[in-house]
């Protein structure tokens, strides 16, 4: 690859010379994050270095759920961290998404307000008789809203689902059009004159008294500010308490009349399926092998990609013809605790990482946040 060394005076000083700051990464956080700058600060110069053609972690591989919260998972969160945390996380993706839809059109990027089922599996334990009231009552504290969760026992019937005894409906999630999202994020990045080079990677940094000294797959660059916003690959750069986690999706040709509209989880969330259009979109099955899915490497696990397919034709689509289109991998970045990382790191650094499975959701507050780091 051409080197920085061999650019032109024109080149140079077009991407290179006189950098303000500098991020790392072009997924959600990292654009977003920008965008924000950008709009505090309209004359600082901005580049963002991203290592893939594509961004290559989870922004443009995710299954574009809107969502905060099903019943099931944040039980079972409530019996592993503290409620304080639970509830936090839980306002996040909620005021999340609202400043989602304030930075992008929300029919820019196919949001579709249908709900979201929690479906739980015959074998699965009863949800304790209460809950789904106490999550009513916490919820509108958060949210203002009245009666967000309510139990459906109609969704396996209705939808033509095998083994779901019953579901938790939400009707304030949604969907929206992953692809669009960060092509619309990119987009309000160039407008704002923020440069965003594609296929540099950032190998390791020096920071000292006067800026960072980045190498860069294509030499040596200075900015005056760094932020890292590589969730899933920050560990590559900074010792904090982020690994990744690596997400398996499928998705079916088109299938004539469809049933099935709508977003919806089961097993605490370790499993979603929605429509995209007539054709259905699943992923998860993470938590079958957790140690061999702890990786950076965009790779299919086929042997989760068997459960993934037993799943589809036999509880999702059992009396409907269908075939698979494709699949593929995406990481996250998760840790000890389901909160984001929000922080300056040192005098001319900042981050931005560990956003878990939520990041469409949190990710453009993430960005704000992160923003209001830097001065
Ligand atoms: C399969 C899957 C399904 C998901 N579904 C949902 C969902 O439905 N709803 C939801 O809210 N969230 C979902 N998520 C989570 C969500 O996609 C992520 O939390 C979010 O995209 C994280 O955004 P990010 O910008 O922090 O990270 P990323 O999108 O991973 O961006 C980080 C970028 O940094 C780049 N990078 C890393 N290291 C370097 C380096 N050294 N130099 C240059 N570039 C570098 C990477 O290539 C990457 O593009 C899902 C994730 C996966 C994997």
């Amino acid at each position: 690859m051409l080197q920085i060394d061999q650019l032109s005076y024109w080149e140079r000083d077009t991407y290179f010379t006189g950098n303000d700051i500098v991020i790392i990464g072009a997924g959600i956080v990292g654009l977003s994050t920008a965008i924000f700058i950008a709009e505090r600060f309209p004359n600082r110069r901005i580049l963002i270095v991203e290592q893939g053609y594509l961004p290559s972690g989870a922004s443009t591989k995710n299954a574009g759920f809107a969502c905060f919260g099903s019943p099931s998972e944040l039980e079972d969160d409530l019996k592993t961290i503290s409620e304080s945390e639970v509830w936090e996380t839980f306002q996040l993706r909620y005021e999340g998404l609202k400043a989602l839809f304030k930075l992008i059109d929300r029919t820019a990027i196919d949001y579709n307000p249908c709900g979201s089922w929690d479906l739980i599996q015959n074998d699965a334990h009863e949800i304790e008789s209460g809950f789904i009231d106490y999550l009513n009552h916490k919820a509108q504290e958060i949210t203002g809203e009245e009666l967000i969760y309510s139990e459906d026992k109609q969704a396996n019937n209705n939808f033509g689902f095998n083994g779901f005894r019953t579901s938790y409906y939400n009707r304030l999630e949604g969907s929206l059009n992953t692809g669009k999202l960060i092509d619309e994020l990119y987009k309000h990045a160039i407008k704002k004159n923020i440069k965003v080079l594609y296929g540099v990677k950032c190998d390791s940094f020096v920071e000292q008294n006067d800026a960072v000294e980045l190498q860069l797959n294509i030499g040596l660059i200075k900015t005056e500010q760094l932020i890292i916003c590589s969730n899933g690959f920050a560990k590559e750069l900074v010792n904090e308490d982020v690994i990744p986690a690596r997400g398996q999706v499928l998705i079916t040709k088109e299938i004539p009349n469809l049933k099935v509209k709508g977003t919806f989880h089961f097993d605490k969330g370790y499993y979603y399926f929605r429509n995209v259009g007539n054709r259905i979109l699943l992923g998860g099955g993470r938590n079958i092998n957790f140690t061999q899915e702890t990786s950076n490497k965009l790779e299919i696990n086929e042997s989760i990609q068997s459960v993934l397919r037993s799943i589809l034709s036999e509880q999702i689509l059992p009396d409907t013809p269908h075939e698979i289109e494709m699949s593929w991998a995406g990481i996250m970045g998760v840790g000890q605790s389901k909160e984001p990382i929000i922080k300056r790191y040192s005098n001319r650094i900042a981050i931005g990482v560990r956003m878990g499975g939520m990041g469409v959701a949190i990710g453009a507050l993430v960005g704000k946040k992160l923003s209001e780091q830097i001065d």
